[in-house]
């Protein structure tokens, strides 16, 4: 089976096409049963970060519920959601969902409140970024396969995983760091999985504040995006239960978000015109987007979400102990890298003696950024409470 028949030959002309791909950094022949993209994919699911997104969270730590979404769950959703815009589109299917399926790989335990502690920690040897460490994560830092470091992934998926780089990160990277450099975008697959991303968080942080009872219904009516949905399914349903209330109400808003997405991405394709992949990256601003009305509504969303449960106390405290932990994890090995396990102190050990404090505290972030929440816990109380096993 060829790349054709695995499904590219209704893609569009500016969609992502394996035979123009700019290929892998390390050269492999063709994949026999799937395209490029499709084994992309599946390297990635059989990746071992990403079955350690089970145990790491966004906003509700992983051991406050069962029902909470987790790394993968919103992982999966992003892709879901992503997937439909791209078949609509005609893009490349499967490199979108190899995207969304890698965009968090390289988030910290404890969500934001981790990535912005291991930020602070690493402030003097470089900061932590989480869209860089996913790029680390598939290029460097898994080890499965005899050939190559990583996962060897196309640069059109690694493209659309760095989805922000600082320019001065983006001049270490060559090829891949050019677009930060010279503002241009990536392809309209990787366009579509970040926009994804915002929509399923955005939907999902309802559901989930509700359910961990940080929003009511009364408060959320504020958002017109949640009252306009709501406020049609009570009177479509007047007898109906609140949770199937909540939960048709949600699934409206992302059908409408995700309708929105299409038409006015299809609207701007139009206009644009772009002919091939380097049409779409040259194009002064992204292709992918929502209608005006629509962006605004959701960004209200985003604010709300903000102001109720992002900055919840309950979620706040949540969010202060979770930074302590790492901070506390970070400071003890850095300053000891015999506390850590034998392989990644070896791994501290070698970056140090090539790039000197810098390489010593990188090797600590990649050991502590690939904890997941529950580890991350264990691991500081094997540190600090004197009666815990080591
Ligand atoms: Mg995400």
């Amino acid at each position: 089976m060829n790349d054709v028949s695995a499904g590219e030959a209704i893609l569009a002309p500016f969609a992502a096409h394996a035979a123009q791909s700019r290929g892998r950094r390390y050269p492999e022949p063709k994949p026999e049963l799937r395209s490029e993209f499709q084994r992309d994919r599946d390297r990635i699911i059989h990746s071992n970060a990403f079955r350690r997104l089970v145990y790491k969270t966004q906003v509700f730590v992983n051991h406050e519920g069962d029902l909470y979404r987790t790394r993968v769950t919103h992982s999966i959703e992003v892709a879901q959601i992503a997937r439909s815009v791209a078949v609509a589109l005609k893009v490349n299917e499967a490199l979108t969902e190899a995207i969304c399926l890698a965009h968090d790989l390289g988030h910290t335990p404890f969500g934001h409140a981790g990535q912005d502690a291991l930020n602070d920690c690493m402030r003097d040897y470089g900061g932590f970024e989480h869209n860089l460490q996913s790029l680390r994560v598939v290029d460097e830092l898994e080890e499965r396969y005899a050939e190559f470091p990583g996962l060897n992934l196309t640069f059109e998926c690694r493209e659309g995983i760095l989805k922000h780089c600082s320019v001065h990160n983006a001049r270490e990277l060559g090829e891949l760091g050019e677009r930060f450099i010279k503002r241009r975008q990536p392809g309209l697959e990787a366009q579509i999985a970040n926009l994804a991303d915002e929509i399923a968080y955005n939907n999902h942080d309802v559901d989930d504040g509700i359910r961990a009872q940080l929003l009511d219904l009364a408060a959320l009516r504020e958002v017109r995006l949640f009252r306009r949905q709501y406020d049609a399914v009570a009177a479509q349903y007047p007898d109906l239960g609140e949770r199937r209330v909540i939960h048709e109400t949600i699934r409206r808003m992302i059908n409408y978000i995700v309708l929105d997405f299409i038409h006015s991405t299809q609207a701007q394709l139009n206009a644009a015109r772009p002919r091939t992949i380097e049409d779409v990256r040259a194009n002064p601003k992204t292709l992918a987007t929502l209608s005006d009305g629509c962006r605004e509504e959701h960004l209200e969303l985003k604010a709300f979400l903000r102001e109720h449960v992002y900055r919840h106390y309950k979620v706040l405290r949540m969010t202060t102990k979770a930074r302590r932990v790492l901070q506390e994890l970070f400071e003890a090995f850095f300053k000891d890298l015999s506390l850590m396990p034998p392989e990644h102190r070896a791994q501290s050990v070698q970056a140090e003696a090539a790039q000197g404090a810098a390489g010593r505290a990188r090797g600590v972030a990649d050991y502590i950024a690939g904890m997941t929440d529950r580890y991350a816990i264990l691991e500081h109380r094997r540190l600090f409470e004197p009666g815990e096993r080591t």
